[in-house]
């Protein structure tokens, strides 16, 4: 009988990379997701795949199911769409990672959780390791999401402790690629699709703020690796790519392969915006062997063939 995974978030853009990676590899792959800011086109290359199921269904609430391992990715990850309605993103990181946790310890199953590098808040160590606390506003616009993840990963390691569950923790940085929504809100996209568009390009602030940008087929490859890893292997371990960025010099690459005629503009940047960004992915390469291929102009540029196919549909 093939291994069975239930994939939360499953029709998302990291969510859709993984069931398709998965499946490749021959497990049987649920996918669930309530489609806030996923999408079905995203899976529907999948659907004639008699091993991959979709399950509309909110991770808030309680889930029956059987299956032999759990990722869970389910909950908006751009500020726009977490800050949309920030009660609920509360509800789906904290009450979502109770669901799939009492879903794992009741079927003794590894579960993995999708974390990510906003647990370091605004750092003020540079670039940020896995032993760093953060620098968290809990009172801020970003806070439903920052500290619903921290929560979730306390959720995670107390269910170690207590149930000696197996679970796995990867803090993934800004990851981007082909199938982020065109409104997703992110910076990647938001660049693209106005440069594509010939519109202006927004920055935020005076563009010096720094991020890290990993290209999504590095990043599955990594969130794989930590599934499969050893049981003693909890995490955290961060994910992402260490070159590192301002996003003015993002603007600049994105015109420079669009050959866009899109001007920049400046707007104000919105509050508790972190004002750097980098992983330090000593633990992941030596623990998982893990480190990304891909440099950011390769991967803008398969991004920008994907909006540009995307565009003229
Ligand atoms: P995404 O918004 O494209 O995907 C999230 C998916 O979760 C969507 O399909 C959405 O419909 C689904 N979802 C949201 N709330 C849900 C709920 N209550 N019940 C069921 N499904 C729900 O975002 P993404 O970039 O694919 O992110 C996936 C995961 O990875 C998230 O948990 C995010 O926090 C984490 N992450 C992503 C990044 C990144 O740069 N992409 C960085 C750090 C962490
Ligand atoms: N940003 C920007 N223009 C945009 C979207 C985002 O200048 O159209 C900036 C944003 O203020 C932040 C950086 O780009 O400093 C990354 O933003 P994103 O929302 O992609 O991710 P996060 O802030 O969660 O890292």
């Amino acid at each position: 009988m093939k291994t069975r995974i239930l994939v939360t978030g499953g029709a998302g853009f990291l969510g859709s990379h993984l069931c398709e990676k998965l499946l490749s590899f021959d497990y049987e792959v649920i996918c669930l997701d309530n489609f806030f800011t996923g999408d079905k086109q995203n899976v529907l290359h999948l659907r004639k795949n008699p091993y991959f199921e979709v399950l509309r269904h909110d991770i808030a609430s309680p889930i029956e199911l059987e299956v032999d391992k759990i990722y869970n990715l389910a909950c908006p990850a751009s500020p726009v769409h977490y800050q949309f309605d920030p009660v609920k993103t509360t509800k789906t990181s904290v009450l979502g990672a109770i669901n799939v946790l009492d879903l794992a310890h009741r079927l003794k199953i590894p579960v993995l959780q999708a974390s990510t590098s906003e647990i370091y808040g605004d750092p003020q160590v540079h670039p940020q390791p896995e032993s760093y606390f953060g620098n968290v506003n809990t009172l801020g616009p970003r806070a439903c999401y920052d500290e619903g993840k921290r929560c979730a990963e306390t959720l995670f390691f107390d269910y170690k402790r207590q149930y000696d569950l197996d679970i796995k923790v990867i803090r993934i940085f800004n990851t981007y690629g082909p199938r982020m929504h065109p409104n997703d809100g992110r910076v990647v996209s938001n660049f693209i699709v106005k440069a594509l568009q010939g519109e202006d390009i927004e920055i935020y602030g005076d563009g010096s703020q720094t991020r890290s940008f990993c290209y999504v087929d590095d990043l599955i490859d990594g969130m794989i690796k930590m599934m499969n890893s050893s049981s003693d292997v909890t995490g955290p371990i961060n994910i992402g790519n260490p070159s590192e960025f301002t996003i003015s010099q993002l603007a600049q690459k994105v015109i420079e392969l669009t050959s866009t005629k899109s001007k920049l503009i400046f707007k104000e940047l919105p509050e508790d915006d972190p004002l750097k960004r980098k992983p330090d992915i000593t633990l992941a390469k030596s623990v998982l062997d893990w480190k990304p291929t891909i440099e950011l102009d390769e991967g803008l540029r398969k991004t920008i063939s994907y909006f540009e196919k995307l565009l003229t549909k």
